[in-house]
């Protein structure tokens, strides 16, 4: 996600549109692989005082991941507001910034960091496809958002792995 800033040189010092759309690659999210299933818009201004060019705006996208509790695909819009300062990169010497801060050289800047940053830091710790999701049964793994399965009330406390043992076991046995 590139920003030309050529026509904010000339005009340091006052705020200039920008309006930037770009489709963003897959990701991964608290060891989810996670998509960006709309292209991230971001708009704002940008602003150049001599070396720095700070931007402003809002980043907005739709993230697609797996639900926490069914492993569904869950649809998740994101917003974003952002505020950073991008430093020229002189190559010359090397001046200790902030972690924070981002460099540029020439007239484009590079966003996507900076955007993608902001943007999974909108994202809830886990992914659901709905507040109320039902999730899976524990046992024969059936998906309680669609369908019953007879087994909860008989076994309320099995784990995950209790079916899959029992299976292990039941072919060492043949
Ligand atoms: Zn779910
Ligand atoms: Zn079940």
């Amino acid at each position: 996600m590139k920003l030309d800033i050529t026509k904010g040189i000339q005009r340091n010092g006052i705020e200039m549109p920008f309006e930037l759309s770009e489709s963003f690659p897959e990701d991964s999210w608290n060891g989810d692989t996670i998509r960006f299933a709309e292209p991230v818009t971001f708009s704002g201004t940008y602003m150049i005082s001599e070396e720095t060019v700070v931007i402003r705006g809002i980043a907005e996208t739709v993230i697609e991941g797996p639900c926490a509790r069914c492993l569904e695909t869950a649809r998740m819009p994101v917003k974003a507001e952002l505020s950073e300062a991008y430093v020229r990169d002189k190559g010359e010497e090397i001046i200790p910034l902030d972690e924070e801060q981002y460099r540029y050289q020439g007239h484009i800047l590079d966003l996507y960091e900076a955007v993608r940053t902001a943007l999974l830091l909108e994202l809830p710790t886990r992914f659901l496809c709905k507040e109320d999701c039902k999730g899976l049964c524990p046992v024969c793994g059936t998906n309680l958002n669609r369908n019953t399965c007879s087994c909860q009330k008989d076994v309320p406390r099995r784990n995950p792995f209790s079916a899959l043992a029992a299976m292990l076991n039941e072919d060492e046995e043949v």
